[in-house]
């Protein structure tokens, strides 16, 4: 290459270093425009230097860099020191990487802040896989909106800012009126387009603060900051409900007209935690449902559900541990493996003298927000600690006991000595106390969070990090941690045998924490089939109503006396049966096709609609399907395609009439379904085909096994 003549020597030598430099290097000017963009860069970022030239660097912002970082980084900036820190950011293609940076303030001849210059000091980290993760975990696939997950944290960010700043903030409940029907006559891809186009007007329709997120099927959520409780009558609110109800046109050249309910709830006066919230504008929605179509109602609290004052609340929480008030409730942990309990959570609940039972979300927020948690949790490690020795010695079997701490509590500089302390005291065996942590505890400040949890890992305890997925849950964050395990929150494991989405994520966890030598604790299993996926997917633990709610400690302790375990039926051995699931919502039908299959020796399995079908197929190897394609919940395309992505390698067969032939080859096309019968059908004709089809998923067996 030649010299350019233009520079001289040293110019062009530290032009040349910048050049060959391996580390991305960037330099932008003080209006925040990028003026320089190393090779390195290019390559990292995967857009090309004309597109970086001139553009502000927040074009690599992911949403993932917790908003604090941003708010230090100019602050040391224009302060003119260098900071160096954590990013995380996205690449051209959009995945996600996290990177450490150097960036320093270059002054120019007067002193002034001319330009900033930043270096990457790290070779980045991808982790494809935690990045899918992180992706899959946050955004809707179907309107590239928020997610639940994502909303419900903004939802709780937003609302510490208005406590904060002592603002009001609305969240709207969205929910579009009979979109079943649509789902119906237009089949799921057209119900799909009527929902993108929907979306689409809301992200019009909203301004650059408010926060718009689809919650799943048809409900969608909104948070407003400067929103009046006059909210009825409010003029963005007329604007969203006449948006929605304009026409849409649909690829036949129809139209349909689509009308929605809202629910709406106030901050601070109708919940003071994200989840109250949500619930008050749920609440708030159902009576605009009960109104008719089209219609918005603000909650408001019944006379029975009268709230504490947040004074009454602080006043009374004070004293709550020393009062003796606090009672922990213990719910066992199971292994996958073995069916045996292996653990406890112990979960505090709140005795009140008026008002029974509280639940932990009730007032575990508050305590939180307030500092009062740090007593509370102080006595709840306590208390399980002496729980668990009082247990050994009764002769019980020893067990790991979970006690979940809160972010304020993990940060407090007294903690590492206080958990000595009480493992002391119990004489309790350091490696049988497992302290959950959650995300948010963690994210703030990585470095400090670091040095914590390594004291803790001192200490022999164990770690398990909780609600995992909820958070930023990213697992490139995590290996970073000594944290013995995760636990896969249960909102994952809620739809993990009906959701594709969910199961992918779950699947995808469990592998990657594996791999980074992390054990697995599945939370809110409530089905055999749930945990029949989580057992297929080699998730080492699982806690949940299916096995038992949290217990008083006594009733605990039967249980565990008992010997109460988890009766796991054994893997079936070589060959599986040939299995055969039919679904359709008519008896008759199902009836007449279990005499078509009678004698072809096949376990049969029935199911009344594609729910059903999906739990079945959670619980049983399953080859073939057969489905009836207009069913009332879920059509036999829905419920294919949903089966094809959580077992690509079944055969699915639809029958169908006439009417709905269009989805029906459409799907074929796709490939989401093998074939389908028109009803009524040919006894013999189908029976041929599924003998096909049988002897089809054998050859792929055995070519699959190599024999
Ligand atoms: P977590 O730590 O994620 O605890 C699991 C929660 O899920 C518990 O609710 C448990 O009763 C519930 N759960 C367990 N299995 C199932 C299931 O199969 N289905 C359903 N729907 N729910 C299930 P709980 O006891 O109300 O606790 C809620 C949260 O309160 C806990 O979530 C934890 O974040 C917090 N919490 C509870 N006790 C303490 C405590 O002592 N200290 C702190 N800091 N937080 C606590
Ligand atoms: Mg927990
Ligand atoms: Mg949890």
């Amino acid at each position: 290459m030649n010299k350019n003549p233009d520079l001289p020597d040293t110019q062009w030598l530290l032009y040349q270093a910048a050049e060959q430099s391996p580390l991305p290097i960037m330099v932008t000017d003080g209006g925040g425009r990028i003026v320089y963009a190393n090779p390195a860069l290019v390559r990292a970022t995967g857009y090309e230097r004309d597109e970086l030239i001139g553009a502000n660097p927040r074009i690599f912002r992911s949403g993932q860099t917790p908003p604090d970082t941003y708010r230090q980084l100019w602050a040391t900036l224009l302060a003119g020191e260098t900071w160096e820190g954590e990013l995380f950011n996205r690449s051209k293609s959009g995945e996600l990487y996290a990177e450490n940076l150097h960036i320093a303030p270059i002054r120019d001849a007067t002193g002034g802040i001319g330009h900033f210059f930043a270096i990457r000091r790290n070779p980045v980290e991808h982790h494809a896989m935690a990045g899918r993760i992180e992706y899959l975990s946050s955004v809707d696939a179907l309107t590239g909106l928020p997610n639940r997950n994502r909303f419900m944290m903004r939802l709780a960010e937003s609302m510490q800012e208005a406590a904060l700043h002592g603002t009001d903030i609305s969240l709207l409940h969205i929910d579009l009126d009979d979109f079943k029907s649509f789902n119906d006559s237009l089949g799921q891809r057209g119900a799909d387009r009527l929902l993108e186009t929907i979306a689409n007007r809301l992200k019009d329709l909203v301004r650059s603060n408010d926060v718009l997120a689809r919650l799943g099927g048809d409900k969608f959520a909104l948070l407003l900051w400067d929103a009046g409780v006059d909210l009825p009558q409010h003029e963005l609110l007329a604007r969203i409900q006449a948006g929605i109800a304009e026409p849409v046109e649909l690829a036949d050249g129809h139209s349909v007209t689509v009308t929605a309910c809202t629910g709406v709830a106030v901050y601070p006066r109708d919940g003071c935690t994200s989840d109250a919230l949500l619930q008050a504008a749920e609440v708030a929605l159902q009576s605009a449902k009960q109104a008719g179509h089209g219609q918005a109602r603000i909650f408001e609290p019944s006379a029975t559900t009268g709230r504490m004052t947040r004074v009454d609340m602080a006043a009374q929480l004070r004293h709550v541990a020393e009062r003796g008030e606090l009672v922990l409730h213990f719910q066992p942990q199971l292994s996958l493996y073995s069916g045996e309990i292996v653990g406890a959570e112990a979960l505090v609940r709140w005795r009140h003298p008026d008002r029974g039972m509280i639940p932990p979300g009730d007032f575990i927020p508050f305590a939180e927000e307030t500092g009062l948690i740090v007593p509370i949790s102080e006595w709840v490690l306590r208390a399980a600690c002496r729980q668990a020795a009082e247990w050994r010695q009764a002769g019980l079997r020893p067990l790991t006991i979970g006690v979940n701490l809160s972010a304020r509590h993990f940060r407090h500089a007294d903690l590492p000595d206080t958990v000595a302390a009480v493992l002391d005291e119990t004489a309790m065996e350091p490696r049988q106390l497992d302290l959950e942590l959650t995300e948010s505890a963690m994210m703030h400040d990585t470095g400090v969070a670091i040095r914590i949890v390594d004291r803790l890992k001192e200490l022999g305890v164990r770690l398990s990090l909780d609600d995992f997925g909820t958070g930023y849950s990213s697992l490139a964050y995590l290996s970073r941690f000594a944290i013995d395990r995760l636990k896969i929150d249960q909102s994952f494991v809620r739809d993990v045998t009906d959701n594709p989405v969910n199961a992918s994520i779950v699947t995808a966890t469990i592998a990657m924490a594996h791999q980074l030598g992390k054990g697995v604790v599945a939370e809110g299993v409530e089905t055999e089939a749930q945990m029949n996926f989580l057992r297929r997917h080699d998730c080492d633990e699982m806690q949940g109503y299916f096995f038992s709610r949290p217990l008083p400690a006594e009733e605990f302790a039967a249980l565990l006396a008992d010997g109460r375990r988890l009766e796991l039926a054994a893997p079936a051995a070589g060959e599986a049966v040939p299995t055969l699931l039919l679904v359709d919502d008519e008896p008759s039908i199902l009836n007449a096709l279990k005499r078509v299959f009678r004698n072809e020796g096949y376990r049969l399995l029935t199911a009344a609609g594609g729910r059903e079908g999906l739990e079945l197929l959670a619980l049983h190897p399953v080859q073939v399907i057969v489905s009836d394609q207009r069913m009332p919940e879920m059509s036999g395309v829905e419920f294919l395609s949903r089966a094809r992505q959580l077992y690509p390698r079944s055969i699915r067969i639809v029958l169908s009439g006439y009417a709905e032939i269009g989805t029906v080859t459409d799907a074929v096309n796709r490939g989401a379904i093998s074939k389908f019968f028109t009803k009524p059908w040919d006894d013999d004709d189908l029976r041929e085909e599924i003998r096909r089809a049988f002897r089809s998923t054998a050859e792929a067996g055995r070519v699959l096994s190599g024999t």
